[in-house]
């Protein structure tokens, strides 16, 4: 599959990771709109936020908070998701933006 963050994963493409586990990598997005900019990602690939389990989803929230947490930021960051084309998904990799312009 022709998935650039799968190559991301697999480390064929080189990123900036933040942080991964077994389920989940976190990386900073190549063109950043916030000082902090990462890709919180399910390792495996899915398209849509219809598509992947509770238990994943649950998962992906609370390595939200726990980089929150850890970054300092708990009262100061936002997170994006575009689900669908049509919404503006460019990366076909299901992915949420987590940002902050905390300094
Ligand atoms: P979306 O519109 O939600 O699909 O956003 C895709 C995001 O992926 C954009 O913010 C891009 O800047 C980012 N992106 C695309 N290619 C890479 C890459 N190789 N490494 C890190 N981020 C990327
Ligand atoms: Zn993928």
């Amino acid at each position: 599959m022709n998935c650039i963050f799968c190559q991301i994963i697999k480390r064929e493409k080189p990123a900036k990771i933040y942080c991964e586990d077994k389920e989940i990598i976190v990386f900073s997005d190549i063109f950043p709109r916030a000082l902090i900019h990462l890709l919180v990602c399910p390792k495996t690939h899915y398209l849509s936020l219809m598509d992947i389990p509770d238990e994943l989803l649950l998962g992906l929230f609370k390595k939200i908070r726990e980089m929150a947490k850890e970054l300092n930021i708990e009262d100061n960051f936002r997170v994006l998701l575009n689900n669908g084309a049509l919404s503006g998904q460019i990366v076909e990799h299901l992915h949420f933006h987590f940002m902050s312009n905390a300094s």
